[in-house]
């Protein structure tokens, strides 16, 4: 029976061998809308035996998945490309009431377009050849690993679909991808167009369900060769440790962060304060580079504060995340929430002045709001200052020198995106140099990135790099051929 996507709560179904099934055992659990508390839908909790299932069929469908050839490929990813386009609202009413993103915001994840950039970039993929080793021939040939297993977080469900299931189609890989327990329904009505677009039974898998045992499975999966997550640092742990026990998989990690913004006296002040106010705010703080740390210079302080207090003040608007005006949706749930609480009770403990915000607003949906926050001087090495929040929630601290703050940047175990806000070029190539990071923003920050650049973290933010050509290296063995000429 079709799934009634209008009407909550809704019963979403998973995807094996090109059909939509219930979990072998029947097991759903529920989803609730954290504006509202109210349940938004009863998902299938795929079981073992589903996983099981979903990888064997990835496996028979390889073969002739990629004898077919990226541009016979590129069709299909084509068509899944256009009909994300025309159900783009639908898909951001099912974020929005699954994890509170507000539709608004929606429209900046570009998951039709990436589709279709990965539809048309594989003529990239290519081997080398070289005539150095006299009397032969050598080459290289890129080929597909096989099954490949994608994990992605809550946070921004669409986007990591794209930016993992594309690459490893167009190189010519079947996949098995699990959706996070928090938001699964974007991604299983995402499953239904992935039927309508055509794609053969068992290239296209995808499962609903807790990391326990969906997520744990495919990471100690034997015939699983590679496998990307995007997540949190603990999950990547034992996704590697499941991968080290197993088969020793390849693992591309995309982890946390704790981002520092560096605004130094002579920068464009009006700017810095937007972006870096939007960074923190821009899906309630859930985002993994998120600016959770700004160091502004002694000379510009205190102007910079009030402007950025009086800027987050005017413009969070919390509320439903379905209403279109609504730019801050709630925490994605009652876990989330209560980690974002605590984190600031520990910020009022740790010596930081509290000086915007610090509470819930539980406003007349009941729904589980943060308040726009801002600590400031809050000691370094402050739980608050070296661990991921993941709420609209930033500490802004006060430096005097290039070199103290650059240390204090660089004094994290993440790296995956920094900035530095300055008029003066010779100081921010020399800082974009000394910063820790994957990405480095001058004169802005994120979520501001380039598609075509890759994206990832240094340290403990993560193992590898995504962007439209470097995922593509991420699916792709690499074989060396020597053939001697006869002479
Ligand atoms: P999470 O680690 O709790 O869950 C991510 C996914 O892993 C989910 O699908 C979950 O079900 C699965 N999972 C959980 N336990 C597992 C296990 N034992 N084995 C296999 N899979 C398991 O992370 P989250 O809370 O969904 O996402 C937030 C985190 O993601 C934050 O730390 C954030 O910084 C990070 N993130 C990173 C990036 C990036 O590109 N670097 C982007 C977005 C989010």
């Amino acid at each position: 029976m079709a799934t009634n996507w209008e009407k909550t709560p809704i019963r979403s179904k998973i995807l094996i061998n090109g059909e939509l099934v219930e979990a072998s055992d029947g097991k759903t659990f529920p989803v609730y809308n954290p504006a509202t508390r109210e349940v938004s839908a009863e998902v299938p909790e795929a079981t073992v035996d589903d996983t099981n299932r979903a990888v064997a069929a990835a496996k028979e469908a390889f073969p002739a998945w990629s004898d077919l050839g990226p541009a016979k490929r590129a069709v299909y990813l084509k068509k899944l490309a256009s009909l994300l386009r025309e159900h783009k609202d639908e898909l951001a009413r099912l974020d929005a009431i699954t994890m509170g993103m507000p539709v608004l915001y929606h429209g900046l994840v570009s998951a039709p377009d990436l589709w279709d950039y990965y539809a048309e970039a594989w003529p990239q993929i290519q081997g080398q050849a070289s005539l150095n080793t006299p009397g032969h021939v050598t080459f290289t040939l890129r080929q597909p690993y096989g099954v490949v297993a994608l994990i992605i977080p809550w946070n921004v469900p669409v986007h990591f679909f794209a930016t993992k299931c594309a690459p490893a189609l167009i190189t010519g890989n079947t996949i098995v991808l699990k959706s996070s327990e928090k938001a699964p329904l974007a991604i299983a009505r995402i499953a239904e167009l992935v039927i309508e677009a055509g794609f053969p039974p068992g290239v296209f898998n995808i499962l609903s369900g807790h990391g326990v045992p969906s997520g744990q499975v495919l990471s100690r999966h034997m015939d699983v060769r590679t496998l990307s997550f995007t997540g949190s640092s603990r999950t990547g742990k034992l996704i590697q440790e499941e991968a080290a026990r197993t088969n020793l998989k390849k693992v591309i990690l995309e982890l946390g962060g704790k981002s520092p913004a560096i605004i130094f006296d002579d920068a464009n002040l009006e700017k810095a304060v937007k972006q870096t106010q939007f960074s923190i705010q821009f899906n309630s703080g859930q985002v993994c580079m998120a600016n959770s740390r700004i160091y502004v210079q002694k000379g510009i302080a205190n102007q910079f504060i009030e402007a950025f207090k009086k800027h987050f003040t005017e413009t969070a608007k919390a509320g439903n995340p379905l209403d279109k005006e609504t730019n801050q949706g709630p925490q994605a749930d009652e876990v989330q929430y209560n980690q974002v609480v605590r984190y600031i009770e520990e910020g009022k403990k740790s010596g930081g002045e509290l000086v915007l915000g610090g509470s819930g607003i539980f406003d007349s949906t009941n729904g589980f709001f943060v308040e726009p926050t801002v600590f400031l001087n809050t000691p370094e090495d402050a739980k608050i200052m070296k661990e991921e929040v993941f709420g609209p929630v930033v500490n802004i601290n006060v430096f005097e020198t290039e070199e103290e703050v650059l240390k204090k940047a660089n004094d994290t175990e993440f790296g995956l995106y920094a900035s530095v806000f300055t008029r003066d070029v010779s100081r921010a190539m020399r800082v974009a140099k000394g910063l820790e990071s994957g990405y480095v923003g001058i004169n802005t920050t994120s979520p501001n990135t380039a598609r075509d650049m890759p994206f990832g973290g240094w340290k403990g933010s993560g193992q590898g790099r995504e962007g439209v050509l470097y995922s593509m290296e991420n699916f792709l063995e690499t074989k060396s051929v020597i053939l001697q000429i006869d002479e």
